[in-house]
């Protein structure tokens, strides 16, 4: 069986990709991540631009000064600076965690066509796409998508799903996450938006439980406390066919993760994601709290966290952190160079 048009389930075969079908190169020396690090560090720590989210009242109060990075490689190690182990909570980065989840336990094929993968979903000549809110397009990565990603995940009970989320994102991380009450609480008191989205779904039959129970277990599932480090490590899980480097555990398939990282790369930024993959050429995503987790495939994972957000809402020292770190240690995706032996001898 095939599923190269992502109508069909995946096979062993695609799931367990043979290591000569997978070309992505492999980090510098340790030494030189290291170095490489914390000169980025000392470079970016001082950039004072942007401004601390605060439409979640709780998330108002940290320090706009926090900055913490740290790179996982797949071999298992990781490089961590600053505030890399100060938690904050994981907001719109569990969009992506949660759909690995999804994708997994539904196959590629009915994620696909539950929940669409697509950036907009609009015709290249829609004057509506001009209007329209990002949040009201189908992609997981985006509000609607995830409230919609958060109603399909197994579970018979809204603890029972929220349990699945638990579990499933504590293998990422290698350790088990926990829920910041306080920010849950201040989230769950001010998101008549998101019911709002949920109930509009909901009555375009993209609700998969009750738009309520999807809702709340969303909220939570934003409100898991995580590091840059985590970050790091969960990034680079799935650039490591979803086993965890450091643990061995094995969180999602690798078929799972090859689906969900394009859907990553399309809008894990929102409405910057083009300038983002134009600069970074990477996947990744952003939270509202100032992390950003980004995933180079067969080579590792970059956390960072700092609370300043441009106008779109993605960390603005992560943003040039990570684009510093993707040219210095060679993980742009589309980078490549002429091949050594030169053109082939024409002949005659
Ligand atoms: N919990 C937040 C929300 O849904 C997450 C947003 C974000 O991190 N950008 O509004």
């Amino acid at each position: 069986m095939d599923d190269d048009d992502g109508s069909a389930p995946l096979d062993e075969e695609h799931d367990h990709p043979t290591p000569e079908w997978v070309s992505t190169g492999s980090l510098p020396s340790d030494t030189e991540i290291q170095t490489i690090v914390s000169t980025g560090y000392k470079r970016f720590r001082h950039v004072d631009e942007g401004a601390v989210a605060d439409y979640i009242p709780a998330l108002a109060e940290v320090s706009p000064e926090a900055f913490g990075v740290a790179v996982a490689g797949v071999h298992g190690r990781v490089f961590a600076i600053g505030d890399a182990e100060q938690e904050f909570t994981i907001q719109s980065i569990s969009k992506l965690f949660v759909f690995a989840l999804v994708c997994n336990a539904l196959g590629p094929a009915e994620a696909r066509q539950k929940l669409g993968v697509n950036s907009t979903g609009l015709p290249f000549d829609s004057v509506m796409g001009i209007e329209l809110n990002e949040d009201r397009t189908m992609n997981p990565m985006v509000n609607a998508g995830a409230l919609a990603t958060t109603s399909l995940v197994p579970g018979a009970s809204p603890e029972e799903k929220f349990e699945h989320i638990v579990a499933g994102l504590s293998v990422f991380a290698g350790r088990t996450l926990v829920v910041d009450e306080e920010v849950y609480a201040s989230e769950a008191a001010t998101n008549d938006r998101n019911r709002g989205i949920a109930h509009l779904l909901s009555g375009y039959g993209r609700m998969y439980c009750d738009p309520d129970v999807a809702t709340d277990i969303y909220t939570r599932q934003c409100s898991l406390r995580v590091s840059a480090r985590d970050l790091a490590v969960m990034g680079a899980t799935l650039a490591d066919g979803g086993v965890n480097p450091l643990t061995g555990a094995r969180a999602v398939s690798s078929g799972s993760c090859r689906r969900v990282l394009p859907v990553l790369a399309t809008a894990g930024l929102y409405e910057r994601s083009g300038d983002w993959l134009y600069d970074v050429g990477l996947p990744g995503k952003s939270g509202v709290s100032g992390g950003i987790v980004t995933v180079s495939p067969g080579k590792g994972g970059v956390g960072t966290f700092s609370p300043p957000l441009d106008e779109a809402g993605n960390s603005v020292r992560g943003q040039r952190m990570t684009t510093y770190l993707s040219e210095r240690l060679g993980l742009n995706l589309f980078t490549s160079s002429p091949r050594q032996e030169g053109p082939a001898e024409s002949e005659g």
